[in-house]
């Protein structure tokens, strides 16, 4: 195996592009390799190594003699570990915060945002190991102690997206490294550099070799392999919802592994009359148009009270017009590219549909005619429910709005698609408020501002959206089986 090691900042980690498989960097056996495109000029990064059956075979054997050494290592030492993984991280953060803009296109205030929010998911984990508590239940029967035992579920299989390079992949591998588990993940082959700095800081750490593996392939055929191995027990998938279903159903065929799935939404927003209009449109379209539109969380559709209808679709038309789009490297950018080409089509199909549905368009609604690839920041009004802004989750700049009139209406057409992720409410009114935020069927609310997502709270949806949570205790707990123990002294 060829060492090659990405964290050597004096060097382009993309020419160095490869798999981790027992605690060694390699470009494995399979001789496939793919490109890795920087979106914001079009052109190759690096060409990125495809793990072979038998690199992934080699992975999990990895992983199992990992989960030996690690499942019986203190929470203590775990957690010293995270934290000086979360320790390298920061320190490599001016380095990393470029790389990840180069791979994914986001500007490197968002990159900077995205690795500080990683680290501290390195950082809650690491201090949860303390707390890793079992009970015990008290007998029926003098001399029997019945205890409850928490332990680490085994080799944990983690694939992660491109829209969050750092933060998707921590979550998963510092949630499995904390409970003790062994981890083979699949990052998105469209942001691999990322990923391979974390797995690359846990080493650096002291991860024991094996522990953590990383690899890259047909994303079908990697998970197909990681699914079926008898060996691995676990698996946790953000992405999309048709990719979420196809592998928990072979998560159940194959051994009943246990899942979270993270999958995608469509996050309405409730605007009243009541509320601070102006200042609701501006969290929202920074909210919307925070990379590039491609947050799974982010508010996506907007539902405002007629009487505030007008000045809420001016303000937000006006917010997406101040926006400068450009490279994510260059200081004056505040909003870069879509992370790739495909992603344009699929917007432009978004814009078409909504217009033929009547919609008027308030500001952008094209592509951008320069190098990579850039969707202005567009802002559609008048979109009636048909429309598939509306009904699916665009994954991108675009802001559909429609005005609505009570309170009951629009929390019908809020909970009417069968997602639900996050929900955002804007008012004044704490009676309001509690109404709305009770009768949203989404996994989190956030009532007159964004923040549902940080460390120490669940972040998981309900209905389509997925099974389960990262974050919180509830993350932890994802990594863990409970174990009874009745014992009799005898
Ligand atoms: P896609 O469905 O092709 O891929 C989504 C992610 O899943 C990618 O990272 C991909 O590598 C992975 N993937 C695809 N097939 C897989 C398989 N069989 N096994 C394991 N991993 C697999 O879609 P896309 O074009 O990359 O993104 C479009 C849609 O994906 C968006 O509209 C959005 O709904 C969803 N998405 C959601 C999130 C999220 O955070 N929930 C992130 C990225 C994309």
């Amino acid at each position: 195996m060829t060492d090659v090691r990405p964290d050597d900042q004096a060097h382009n980690p993309f020419d160095k592009l490869a798999l981790l498989i027992d605690g060694a960097w390699t470009r494995g056996t399979s001789g496939k390799e793919e490109p890795v495109i920087n979106p914001a000029t079009g052109q190759m990064l690096g060409m990125l190594p495809h793990a072979s059956a038998a690199d992934i075979e080699a992975a999990v054997q990895a992983a199992q003699r990992g989960f030996l050494v690690w499942s019986r290592v203190p929470a203590m030492e775990r957690r010293r570990v995270l934290l000086e993984a979360a320790r390298l991280l920061r320190e490599r953060t001016p380095w990393l915060a470029q790389v990840l803009t180069l791979e994914e296109g986001k500007t490197l205030d968002e990159s900077r945002a995205e690795l500080a929010s990683a680290i501290d998911v390195f950082e809650w984990y690491a201090e949860e190991t303390r707390r890793l508590y079992g009970r015990l239940v008290p007998s029926r029967q003098a001399g029997v102690v019945q205890a409850v035992a928490q332990e680490p579920i085994g080799i944990a299989a983690a694939f992660t997206p491109w829209n969050f390079p750092a933060l998707t992949p921590a979550r998963k591998i510092a949630g499995a490294i904390a409970a003790g588990c062994s981890c083979v993940i699949k990052a998105s082959e469209e942001t691999p550099a990322t990923c391979m700095a974390l797995a690359t800081a846990c080493m650096d750490a002291g991860l024991p070799p094996g522990v953590l593996n990383v690899v890259f392939g047909v994303p079908s055929e990697v998970s197909q392999a990681l699914l079926e191995h008898p060996l691995v027990r676990k698996v946790s998938f953000t992405g999309s919802i048709a990719v979420g279903k196809h592998l928990s159903m072979q998560a159940a065929v194959h051994g009943m592994k246990r899942c979270t799935m993270e999958l995608g939404g469509h996050a309405p927003v409730i605007v009243f009359e009541d509320a601070d209009v102006d200042r609701a449109a501006d969290i929202c379209a920074a909210g919307r148009f925070r990379n590039a539109g491609q947050v799974c969380v982010a508010p996506s559709r907007f539902y405002v009270q007629r009487s505030a209808y007008g000045r809420f679709v001016d303000r937000f038309g006006q917010a997406a017009d101040r926006l400068v789009l450009g490279d994510g490297l260059e200081k004056t950018t505040t909003m870069g590219p879509l992370a790739s080409e495909r992603r344009m089509s699929v917007m432009k199909s978004f814009v078409e549909d909504a217009l033929a549905h009547g919609a008027r368009v308030v500001s952008g609604g094209s592509a951008m005619p320069r190098e990579g690839f850039f969707w202005r920041p567009t802002v559609l009004a008048d979109v009636p429910d048909e429309a598939r802004a509306m009904r699916e989750e665009t994954f991108g700049p675009i802001a559909p709005i429609a005005p609505f009139d009570t309170m009951e209406e629009v929390l019908e057409r809020a909970n009417a698609l069968p997602f639900g992720l996050a929900a955002f409410v804007f008012t004044r009114s704490g009676h309001k408020a509690a109404q709305v935020s009770s009768g949203l069927a989404a996994g989190m609310v956030g009532v007159n501002h964004l923040g549902i997502s940080i460390a120490e709270a669940p972040f998981g949806g309900v209905k389509e959206s997925g099974i389960g949570s990262e974050g919180g205790v509830e993350g932890l707990q994802a990594y863990l089986v409970t174990k009874f123990v009745s014992s009799m002294q005898t």
